[in-house]
């Protein structure tokens, strides 16, 4: 498992997968990275430790991932990320978190006094696919719901059960309403979602033009970001 990398091309950024406690959802029917979570204080905040240990401030922004949201890492490992952050002079923090913690969201900007970007999972606008089919429990109605809270979002693309204009309509809506964006082009893994090869292949012909847009990031394996 890697957990610390560089991203060097757009949005230039370090980038570390911590261990936190169980997501607090953890029912997400596509997701079985939350096997990656743990109950072990002590064990979790020594290992992110070493983990943030080789960051060093080189682009000035550090994104924390931790299967789960970031209200889940350790209060240790906060207080380790901070002083990290106020070490390499880094002006910016990029958390994931997931909509069950809307109302939280400035607590972690009061606590690191720096600009810091939530990505939310958003998956799908499709309202019936995302809590029926994918289980995400984000029960918002409408893309201006999400932005009012997170100016950063995830899709999932290319799983069975999707169509072209549930994707066409999710990336407009991304374009529309979010500064960034992440695409997630889904891989099969040990749940019962399945990806849907065609779809997948049409998507990257149809939005080649995303791999060039400086906003979005568009993920063709789980790994492309140098960790996991
Ligand atoms: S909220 Fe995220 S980490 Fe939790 S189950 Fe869903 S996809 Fe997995």
């Amino acid at each position: 498992m890697e957990r610390y990398s560089r991203i060097t091309e757009k949005n230039q950024r370090e980038i570390v997968l911590l261990r936190a406690f169980p997501c607090a959802w953890g029912k997400c029917t596509f997701c079985d990275y939350i096997e990656d979570n743990g109950r072990d204080r002590e064990e979790m905040v020594q290992e992110n430790r070493q983990v943030l240990s080789r960051v060093t401030g080189a682009f000035g922004v550090l994104e924390v991932i931790n299967s789960g949201s970031c209200f889940e890492l350790p209060e240790e490992t906060l207080e380790d990320i901070k002083e990290t952050a106020q070490r390499h002079s880094i002006g910016r923090l990029i958390f994931e978190s997931h909509w069950i913690y809307r109302k939280r969201l400035n607590e972690l900007r009061e606590y690191f006094k720096i600009p810091i970007t939530y990505k939310m999972g958003v998956e799908t606008f499709d309202y019936e696919f995302r809590e029926k089919v994918l289980n995400k429990h984000a029960e918002f109605q409408s893309a201006q719901e999400a932005a009012a809270y997170f100016d950063s979002i995830c899709l999932m693309v290319g799983i069975k059960g999707q169509t072209k204009e549930m994707i066409r309509n999710d990336i407009r809506q991304l374009k529309a309403h979010f500064k960034h964006g992440t695409v997630n082009v889904f891989n099969n893994n040990s749940t019962a979602v399945k990806r849907d090869e065609e779809l997948v292949k049409w998507f990257m012909e149809e939005y080649q033009w995303l791999l060039d847009d400086p906003d979005t990031e568009v993920l063709y394996e789980i790994t492309d970001f140098g960790v996991g």
